[in-house]
């Protein structure tokens, strides 16, 4: 079997004063592959992210117990730039941009001289995938709307020529027809760049579209895992942990039935 990009072996995290985030958490990213982390709210889904990225605000949280492997190199006690050099991209939470400075320029302070990465050629195709980018390219990044900060979060990650893109709910306060079009988006990436993606996200029916495998956490636990076929025909997946019946999960106009995918659609790489 290939080595995975990302493996987490008994991962766990403490907030000071609050317990633990997450606690003997075990995941695996292989190269190329998109893992999506579902669960309901304080599962640990964000949490699981920082220790990845090394995000861990150091006076409130701490990788308590467990190893984080990237490429094979346990960097669970690394800086997070320095994993970012060694190419994790992160699309932080909540839109995060600088927004004094123009879309280019946001991009453009993110290009990463990775040894292989050719900034102008990522920025190129950051452009072609969102557009609405490319024509807002001059303007300051405070006066986009929230899911052109959204493209402009991904566009910033890709810029640092990413092996593995971390996304953390790029859903939040997205019309649901536009966070299909970006997870989508992110499919696009992932099979042209081959860029493996982790992604962290509340709408299940949306994540499941895209993802190659998913895992549910509760109580900070990993309690089911499986490619979305595996998962959507566990009896337990829709009431244990989202509360939801078959019915009531849909995205726009596909219901999330057995099969996320559109009829005849292909999810093959
Ligand atoms: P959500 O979907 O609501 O974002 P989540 O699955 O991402 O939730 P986390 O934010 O990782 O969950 O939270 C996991 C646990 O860690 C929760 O019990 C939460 O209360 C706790 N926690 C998260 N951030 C902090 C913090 N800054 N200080 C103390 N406890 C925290």
């Amino acid at each position: 079997m290939t080595e995975p990009i990302l493996r987490l072996e008994g991962v766990q995290v403490s907030y000071r004063g609050a317990g633990l985030g997450v606690q003997g958490l075990d995941l695996e990213v292989a190269p190329g592959e998109i893992v999506a982390m579902l669960g309901a709210n304080g599962a640990g889904k964000t949490t699981t992210l920082r220790a990845v990225s090394g995000f861990l605000p150091g006076e409130v949280a701490r990788l308590s117990a467990g190893k984080v492997y990237f490429k094979g190199r346990s960097v669970g006690h690394q800086a997070p730039h320095k994993r970012t050099r060694a190419g994790m991209g992160i699309v932080p939470e909540r839109e995060k941009v600088f927004r004094l400075l123009t879309v280019e320029e946001n991009l453009k302070v993110c290009a990463s001289s990775r040894r292989g990465h050719d900034a102008a050629q990522t920025m190129a195709l950051i452009y072609e995938l969102f557009p609405p980018l490319h024509e807002r390219r001059g303007v300051s990044a405070g006066f986009l709307s929230g899911g052109e900060r959204q493209m402009l979060a991904i566009g910033r990650a890709l810029m640092t020529g990413p092996d593995l893109l971390l996304a953390d709910e790029i859903s939040l306060g997205i019309a649901p027809g536009l966070v299909v079009q970006l997870l989508d988006t992110l499919r696009r990436i992932n099979q042209e760049q081959n860029t493996a993606i982790l992604l962290v996200e509340q709408n299940a029916a949306a994540a499941l579209r895209v993802a190659d495998r998913a895992y549910v956490l509760e109580h900070g636990r990993v309690v089911l895992d499986g490619t979305p076929k595996e998962l959507l025909g566990r009896e337990d997946f829709f009431s244990a942990y989202f509360g939801l019946t078959e019915e009531s999960a849909e995205v726009g106009d596909a219901p999330l039935t057995s099969s996320p995918y559109p009829e005849g659609a292909s999810h093959e790489l």
